[in-house]
């Protein structure tokens, strides 16, 4: 049930059981929102109302950009960013590196006769041209070919970023495209995936009803962020946080998440402190943070923003990730949004909620009072499931990296088998297509609690399902297997783009069978055809049981979906013909650019491995074995005492041979690590490979090995933080 009902069902109860509870308790927000942003108030404010109209339009994608404004705004742009302590603005774009890049320039120009001025052209505001060579263009690009162009997205606000001592720089979010033409960042393809979306749902809508009104479909995002906060003092002392973002080697503490109780537990003050101030500078960012809690791992948080037209929204989870970081330092904590930090504890993910909305904000897939009879959102609804059904390989492959694949499938994470969870309600209405007649929606009805004091209470028509990585959740699709510390541009391209697919095919179905001007009535009933065959072939990629079970591993693959385990085993998808055919098809990437893209993933695999691997084995030979040895010594010296003593200690005899024996494990792991790290290939596919079936379990061999000594040395001997102190 769309949330908004359901808090009118809420209000309703009320004023029917004659609360006086007043429906108009809205404070208006602080000035803090929005602050640092050229958005809203601060446009309207500054712009002249003939400038400020035009780049609304551009803003709404009602119209390209006009760049005759684009003096006026810069201008604008300027003295606001003069006013808040700038001297320095940026383009601020998304290379294929993972993170975000700036390049700061000043506004301060030389005149030529010993003065200088401030000054920001329009030119400069629309294009910038930093060199590409260094950023990451899987061969689309020589190195000596430098030439890279960022292009300004005035539909995503321009913003301040404020460093802790208070220097400012006006970021301008930018595509990020080189001399060709071709993206080279994740920005252009997801806006044209989004594009993608709109052209072809707006048809599915024309086709139900005409409403002037809709120009425009636009993909909604709010991705729920997991992290983790370890002191600084003791996450620095350790190699693998400082250089992987997560422990390489390290024994679960004796309390992990056994009893449950830090999940939504009271915030820790210190805790609270940190988010407080993180949300303080995300509201003047425009961020619309929400929701904060307690996580299930110890150490463990969570954070959620009201969702936001997809563009943006990607943008502010970049932020996001970055504010994170920086506040967590000026709270003397290291923050952490690796897939994996901890060993033997839940890991961290980002949910990725997804849904489609009219430019008038009308949500396309709320399911609404009367569901069955809602033939619109059932069209919608099976694209989605027809999508997935036809791409579960590629959207596996969109969310596959290093870092994800400790995570997918490990039992605490969803599955990386790609399922869609629906609910009891939506599955009762499916099994109605299926056999040709909807007539009923199963009702929802409201909980009584069974107490007199407490409220009635509205129930959702499904309850939830943890285990699934794509789950229906009442009015949107949540995309549980990003990893937590990847940007969402890239899993939503590939979402925007094999959806767009179904809604394409959906329209050309519908107005076919149809026919010219239909009735009503000839309208329904084409509708309720395709329904069903999509229904019939599409529905296998439908589980609403527990995909932690082992049984649906076989269930699945009895069902024939692609159970692709490990990033090296989907990423291959993303050179398929029938990737390369649906990404260029929908002009979303071109082949040269798609299969740049798999280049660069299996590059950047390989390199995570490759510095994970150098790490542990710096950490083994200069601080794990040295210790180990000290402990050896210890417990020479003690024997060798005990002995002169004339007494018999096989105790301590036994305490030496375990530790030798111990050690002797460590050196024959970290011998076969040292020699499998060293192999070099001369392809990225058989380095990834390699990585993949050779490396990561010497890694892991290692990290057993090292872990069974870290047991047994004294604890004033050993060199690194324990999970037990980080996390405890
Ligand atoms: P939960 O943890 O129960 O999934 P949260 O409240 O933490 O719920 O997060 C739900 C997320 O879904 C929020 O970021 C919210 O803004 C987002 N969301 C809600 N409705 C939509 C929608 N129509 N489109 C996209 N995201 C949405
Ligand atoms: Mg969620």
């Amino acid at each position: 049930m769309h949330e908004e009902n359901r808090r009118n069902m809420i209000d309703s109860i009320f004023i029917e059981e004659g609360s006086d509870m007043s429906l108009n308790n809205e404070n208006r927000a602080s000035d803090i929102f929005g602050r640092l942003t050229f958005t809203g108030d601060v446009m309207l404010k500054r712009l002249p109302p003939e400038v400020f109209m035009n780049l609304e339009r551009t803003v709404s994608a009602d119209q390209a950009l006009d760049p005759m404004i684009a003096n006026t705004v810069a201008s604008a742009m300027r003295e606001w960013a003069v006013e808040h302590g700038c001297t320095h603005y940026c383009h601020w774009f998304q290379p294929l590196t993972g993170t975000t890049a700036e390049k700061h320039d000043a506004f301060l120009s030389p005149t030529g006769d010993g003065n200088a001025i401030e000054k920001f052209s329009g030119a400069a505001l629309i294009e910038g041209e930093p060199d590409a060579s260094s950023f990451p263009s899987g061969g689309i690009r020589d190195t000596y070919e430098a030439r890279g162009y960022t292009a300004w997205d005035a539909t995503s606000p321009a913003f301040i970023l404020q460093s802790p001592d208070g220097i400012g720089t006006l970021c301008i979010p930018t595509a990020f495209v080189s001399w060709t033409g071709e993206a080279l960042d994740k920005k252009t393809p997801f806006m044209r995936s989004l594009e993608a979306v709109s052209k072809h749902a707006l048809r599915i809508v024309k086709f139900f009803g005409d409403d002037d009104e809709v120009t425009q479909v636009l993909p909604t995002l709010g991705c729920e962020q997991e992290y983790f906060l370890v002191d600084s003092d003791l996450a620095e002392q350790r190699l693998d946080l400082a250089i992987c973002g997560r422990t390489l080697q390290g024994t679960p503490a004796p309390k992990g998440h056994q009893l449950d109780d830090h999940y939504f537990g009271s915030i820790p003050n210190r805790v609270l402190s940190f988010m407080s101030d993180a949300e303080n500078r995300l509201f003047e960012l425009g961020v619309p943070v929400k929701t904060r809690h307690n996580e299930v791992a110890p150490g463990q948080y969570e954070l959620a923003p009201t969702f936001e037209n997809a563009n943006v929204a990607a943008d502010h989870q970049m932020l996001t990730m970055h504010i994170l970081h920086e506040v967590a330092s000026q709270h003397g904590f290291s923050c952490f949004l690796h897939e994996k930090p901890f060993a033997g504890i839940n890991g961290s993910g980002k949910h990725n909620n997804w849904s489609i909305s009219t430019n008038t904000g009308f949500n396309l897939l709320d399911p609404r009072n009367e569901t069955h009879s809602n033939l619109q959102f059932l069209v919608f609804l099976c694209s989605v499931i027809r999508a997935t059904d036809l791409h579960a390989d590629l959207l596996r492959a969109s969310i596959g990296t290093a870092g994800n694949d400790h995570r997918l499938g490990a039992n605490e994470a969803p599955p990386a088998i790609m399922s869609i969870y629906l609910g009891e309600m939506l599955t009762d209405i499916l099994d109605q297509l299926e056999s040709g007649k909807t007539s009923s929606t199963k009702k929802a009805g409201t909980l009584d609690l069974g107490a007199q004091q407490l409220p009635k209470i509205p129930r959702h028509s499904s309850d939830r399902n943890r285990t699934s990585p794509f789950a229906f959740t009442g009015n949107k699709f949540e995309l549980r297997a990003v990893g937590g510390n990847t940007s969402v541009a890239w899993p939503n391209t590939v979402l925007n783009t094999m959806i767009a697919e179904s809604f394409d095919w959906f329209a050309n179905e519908l107005t076919k069978r149809a026919g010219k001007n239909p009735t009503k009535a000839k309208r329904n009933s084409a509708t309720l055809a395709v329904l069903r065959e999509v229904v019939k072939t599409h529905r296998r990629v439908c589980f609403d049981g527990d995909g932690y079970n082992e049984d649906w591993v076989t269930e699945a693959e009895k069902r024939g979906l692609p159970h692709l385990k490990s990033t090296a085993d989907a990423l291959p998808v993303l050179k398929s013909k029938k990737s390369l055919d649906l990404f260029r098809k929908y002009k979303v990437l071109s082949n040269r650019e798609l299969r740049a893209r798999y280049e660069i993933l299996l590059e950047q695999y390989v390199a995570i491995l490759d510095i994970e691997a150098n790490t542990l084995i710096t950490m083994i030979r200069t601080q794990i074995l040295p210790a180990g040895v000290r402990s050896q010594a210890q417990l020479a010296d003690a024997v060798a005492a005990t002995r002169a003593t004339g007494i018999d200690s096989p105790a301590t005899d036994a305490l030496l041979h375990e530790t030798i024996e111990a050690i002797e494990g460590v050196v024959q792991t970290l011998m076969t690590l040292e020699t499998r790290s060293r192999c070099t290939f001369k392809s990225h596919e058989k380095a990834m490979n390699h990585s993949h079936q050779s490396l990561v379990p010497a890694m892991e061999a290692a990290r057993e090995a090292a872990d069974a000594l870290e047991r047994i040395v004294p604890a004033d001997l050993w060199p690194l933080p324990t999970y037990a102190e980080m996390l405890l």
